[in-house]
């Protein structure tokens, strides 16, 4: 089969394109024919050696497609199911084994390309806003990165919680996104003080909750954006890794809370995964959430896809076709 195989770690150059065998599925396991594999920061993260992984390894932790074989004691899925998943390393590829378990079965109404770029970004949207700071109607949550791929699923998930959405972007055409995707408000953060202005457009009252996904550029304005007892959900780190911090400044900046979830905290069962995919596609099919998709790359340029990502360039889903 083709695939995409990281034999030491770096920049884009390392994915390189190859003829691999194809792996056969144990026990607990399916082999997954997959159609598209979805394209996340994680991704840059594995092959730069910041999140390591045993060399050599295939990257890619979201894909879509058909079950074609299955091991000894699978009971989620059987062979001809259309499947999605996220977090199983692997994606890119013709074919991949994913823990069955893992595997969740496409609603009618979603194809393969919105599954794909469901499974991380969305369950990661869902879980952000529906339970690390379960967002309700009045109040108010400050979104970076609001025209990328988690942010304008996030902005839609926290506009159906009857929330008011203030986004960060870079550009005007990503605002224009984001303004499609729901937000309120849009504040070009790399024009303007982002802090002020959230000051500003709330009447100095502040925003109950930060979802930051651009970390080392944003975190310290962000937690000056939150009212006493906000929550600063720290959530990624596109633009370099915050670095170690004195807990004393929460106590400062008014008994803030500060996490820094991960998905895979929030899908510790079978019924919390299933739970959150169902939302998701029942919102997807019932044309509640708009899937963007922003670029489609062939399996062989997923080189271009990582520079693409790194370049700041995503206004969306970045995908990968096999
Ligand atoms: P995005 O599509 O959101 O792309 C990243 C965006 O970040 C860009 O579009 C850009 O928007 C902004 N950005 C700001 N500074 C930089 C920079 N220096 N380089 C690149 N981008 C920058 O990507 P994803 O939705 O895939 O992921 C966003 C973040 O969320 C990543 O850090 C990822 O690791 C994290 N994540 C975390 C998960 C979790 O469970 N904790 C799960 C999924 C993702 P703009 O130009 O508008 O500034």
């Amino acid at each position: 089969m083709n695939a995409i195989r990281v034999q030491q770690v770096g920049d884009p150059d390392a994915l390189q394109y190859v003829d691999a065998p194809t792996p056969e599925p144990g026990a607990g396991e399916a082999r997954v024919k997959i159609e598209v594999a979805g394209v996340n920061f994680i991704d840059t993260y594995h092959r730069r050696g910041w999140y390591p992984l045993p060399l050599p390894f295939t990257p890619g932790v979201e894909g879509a497609g058909v079950v074609d074989a299955i091991g000894e004691g699978v009971s989620e899925v059987a062979v001809g199911d259309a499947v999605a998943y996220g977090m199983s390393t692997g994606s890119y590829a013709e074919y991949a084994i994913v823990p069955s378990h893992l595997l969740v079965k496409r609603a009618a109404g979603v194809d393969a390309r919105q599954g794909a770029a469901a499974m991380i970004q969305g369950m990661t949207a869902h879980y952000l806003a529906c339970s690390t700071y379960p967002l309700k109607p009045g109040d108010t949550c400050l979104i970076h990165a609001a025209a990328g791929g988690t942010g304008a699923l996030l902005v839609q998930i926290a506009k159906l919680r009857g929330s008011r959405v203030i986004g960060t972007v870079s550009t005007a055409e990503k605002e224009r996104i984001a303004r499609a995707a729901g937000a309120d408000e849009t504040i070009r953060y790399t024009q303007t003080d982002f802090a002020e202005a959230v000051n500003d457009v709330t009447d100095g009252a502040g925003v109950e909750v930060v979802y930051d996904s651009v970390g080392i550029a944003t975190f310290d304005k962000s937690l000056d954006c939150l009212k006493p007892r906000g929550y600063m959900v720290l959530f990624g780190q596109a633009s370099g890794v915050v670095p170690s911090f004195d807990p004393q400044i929460l106590n400062q900046k008014g008994s803030l809370f500060l996490t820094r979830p991960s998905l895979s905290s929030y899908m510790l069962t079978r019924a919390e995964l299933e739970s959150r995919a169902n939302d998701i596609f029942d919102w997807i099919a019932q044309g509640k959430l708009q899937i963007r998709i922003d670029r489609t790359f062939p399996l062989d340029d997923a080189k271009g896809a990582h520079a693409y990502l790194e370049a700041r360039q995503t206004k969306g889903k970045v995908l990968l076709t096999t």
